[in-house]
């Protein structure tokens, strides 16, 4: 393997060496010989085998051996500071062009046995089942699309309509009275043509309706709305199929994303079994509000601030660059206390029905 440096600017300072990759997160390593800093200088002049450095370095006069370097390299990898050189792009230029952002940031994540392309491989490899392409998905496609998912469905029932413009930025004037899907595809197709997409102009009605689009797809993401089950058709539906899930919604005062993975975390359904009962007065709050959803209140910060948070719980779950963060709960942001986020666990329901329709494979990885 080729190492090179990530992006880092580093200063001696007395028998110290300061490196800086991210301002949160300055490092401070001994080096009283000058080797790091040396061994830092090489690195960031290109790609390098362990047993190129060690020469290198034994030329600029320091005494040491190839094992040396090696562990040197293991300490800055552990550190975030290096990586897999040949790991860095894509290989092919127009591709590496169009992902230029998402290399970047995946720059932060990779490491030696990390490769930044890998992640946007994993990205470009990938079957995300949209469901719904209106507030929320329009942004949710957007996102995707622009990460370089490389397979979408896309699940809509609806025809763009002028009280949609508030928030759905996918559709123009001219596409009022066309379906939905159809629109967004053909965005997604303009955008980028590697990527391949499909719509389906689909009324869904229980989670029967979804299962043959459930078949390789690797995430389920978005929503259905027009019924208070609706949620939890799709979550029945991922949860029987073994295909994680991340959806998203929000009140007049309240914006959530929720993700769950079949087999390995609370369902939704396992959360509608902890709800207030029916008839309690905060359960009869939570019927009404239901009520409310359907007027569809959100504006547009709201709407694609949804669909933006779901996009990112999706990019976690598709490459692992961290863990999802709403897995097995929602994360909640109060417009009342400046958007910031609470998390609030679902409760595992042990006798859950549909836990238990998780496919035998998803439960035993959990
Ligand atoms: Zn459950």
């Amino acid at each position: 393997m080729r190492v090179t440096l990530k992006e880092c600017v580093w200063e001696t300072v007395g028998d110290d060496l300061l490196v800086v990759r991210d301002a949160r997160e300055a490092v401070t390593l001994g080096d009283p010989t000058g080797r790091v800093a040396a061994l830092l200088g090489e690195l960031s002049r290109g790609a390098w085998t362990t047993a190129e450095l060690s020469d290198a370095l034994v030329a600029r006069g320091f005494e040491v051996t190839e094992a040396e370097v090696a562990d040197g390299l293991a300490g800055l990898d552990s550190l975030g500071l290096v990586e897999d050189a040949d790991g860095r792009w894509l290989g092919e230029p127009a591709a590496d062009a169009r992902h230029f952002s998402n290399l970047s940031f995946f720059g932060a994540y990779a490491g030696l046995d990390r490769p930044r392309a890998g992640f946007v491989r994993r990205l470009r490899a990938a079957h995300v089942l949209v469901l719904g392409v209106g507030g929320g998905g329009s942004t949710l496609v957007q996102c995707l699309a622009g990460l370089g998912v490389g397979r979408l469905t896309l699940v809509d029932r609806d025809r763009v309509e002028p009280r949609n413009f508030a928030r759905q930025f996918l559709y123009r004037h001219r596409d009022v009275g066309r379906a939905k899907t159809e629109r967004a595809a053909e965005w997604v197709r303009e955008y980028d043509p590697t990527i391949e997409v499909r719509a389906v102009e689909r009324w869904i009605s229980g989670p029967d309706d979804l299962a043959d689009l459930t078949g390789g797809v690797d995430l389920i993401a978005g929503g259905v709305d027009g019924h208070p089950d609706a949620g939890l058709w799709v979550n029945e539906a991922a949860v029987r199929a073994g295909v994680p899930f991340v959806g998203g919604g929000g009140t007049p005062s309240q914006i959530m994303y929720q993700s769950v993975i079949p087999g390995r975390t609370p369902c939704l359904a396992c959360d509608a079994a902890d709800r207030p009962a029916p008839g309690s007065s905060a359960g009869a709050a939570l019927r009404l509000a239901e009520k409310i959803e359907l007027s569809n209140p959100l504006t547009g910060p709201m709407a694609t601030l949804i669909g933006s948070l779901v996009a990112f719980e999706a990019k976690r779950h598709l490459t692992g660059f961290e863990p999802p963060r709403a897995a097995g709960g929602r994360i909640v942001l109060d417009l009342r206390e400046g958007l910031a986020p609470s998390w609030q666990p679902f409760t595992r329901n042990p006798d859950c029905p549909v836990c238990a329709l998780a496919p035998a494979d998803s439960r035993e990885r959990g």
